[in-house]
């Protein structure tokens, strides 16, 4: 869990109205649920957004053994004491800031029992273990996010809980702003920057076929970084774009012809 709370602003990129959207939806207590693949920017988008509004931000993980204790806290032994301690959610709750839990779908299913009274009108936070009921001030806000291109049927989003976060689809940005984040982020030039992007949009054109998932930009400012350091084009492109997306040697192959006939 990473807890954020200097003031100053992580770069973000505007791609559409989201930055209106979550400051509407923070004004109003409304819960908003970022959907998207991975890599796509929504992490940050929720840090700009937590040090635009001057908000602490704690960010949760999700993973398959996250139960509603590790959001909500726990009785810990401290030097021969049992003493509460809060965890994530309860402690943004109390400051009044945003929790954002990063891929929930992961989470258990005790998660969502936790989540509805505080997602709904109630915005309250039970917690069993103490007996205690907090209110979410005016300042809380939940934030939730996952990838529906990943989902399996086991793991997918409850219609009972999806319709209670209003919801922006995040996406690849486009080319163009995907070129200014990749030269920004990297330090590489605009034209070689561009060049990665180029080809991104060959990939994402391929997946769904040979691949699970299209590229993410956060792999294409690893390869401009790389390369920005002096790194050889293709020794990046094949540490960062091809061995990352695909073990398959059929598949590797293709990807470097495709790089090939673009960089
Ligand atoms: P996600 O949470 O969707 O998996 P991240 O927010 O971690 O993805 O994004 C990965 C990286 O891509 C970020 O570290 C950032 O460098 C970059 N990025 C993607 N989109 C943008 C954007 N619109 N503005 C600024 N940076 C972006």
């Amino acid at each position: 869990m990473t807890i954020m709370t200097k003031p100053d602003l992580p770069f973000y990129r505007p791609v559409a109205d989201e930055c209106d959207l979550f400051r509407t939806a923070h004004e109003n207590g409304l819960p908003l649920l970022l959907k998207g693949p991975t890599g796509c920017g929504k992490t940050r988008f929720v840090e700009h957004m937590a040090a635009k509004l001057g908000l602490p931000l704690h960010t949760v993980a999700c993973h398959d053994d996250l139960s509603a204790a590790d959001l909500i806290g726990r009785y810990l032994l401290k030097g021969g004491e049992t003493v509460w301690v809060d965890g994530p959610l309860t402690r943004a709750v109390r400051e009044g800031g945003i929790c954002y839990l990063d891929e929930v779908v992961e989470a258990r299913k005790d998660v969502t029992v936790v989540l509805h009274p505080l997602t709904d009108d109630r915005r309250r936070l039970m917690m069993d273990r103490t007996g205690e009921e907090l209110v979410a001030p005016k300042g809380f806000m939940l934030v939730a996010s996952y990838n529906p291109g990943y989902q399996n049927i086991l793991k997918k989003l409850k219609p009972s809980t999806r319709q209670r976060f209003l919801s922006i689809g995040f996406d690849f940005p486009q080319p163009g702003v995907e070129t200014a984040v990749v030269a920004r982020e990297s330090g590489l030039d605009e034209a070689r920057s561009a060049a990665l992007v180029r080809l991104a949009g060959h990939i994402r054109r391929l997946s769904g076929m040979d691949l699970e998932e299209g590229i993410s930009t956060r792999l294409l400012i690893y390869a401009a970084t790389m390369i920005a350091r002096g790194t050889k084009v293709d020794r990046a492109i094949e540490a960062a774009i091809i061995e990352p997306l695909s073990d398959e040697p059929d598949v590797q192959q293709a990807l470097r012809d495709l790089a090939a006939s673009v960089y």
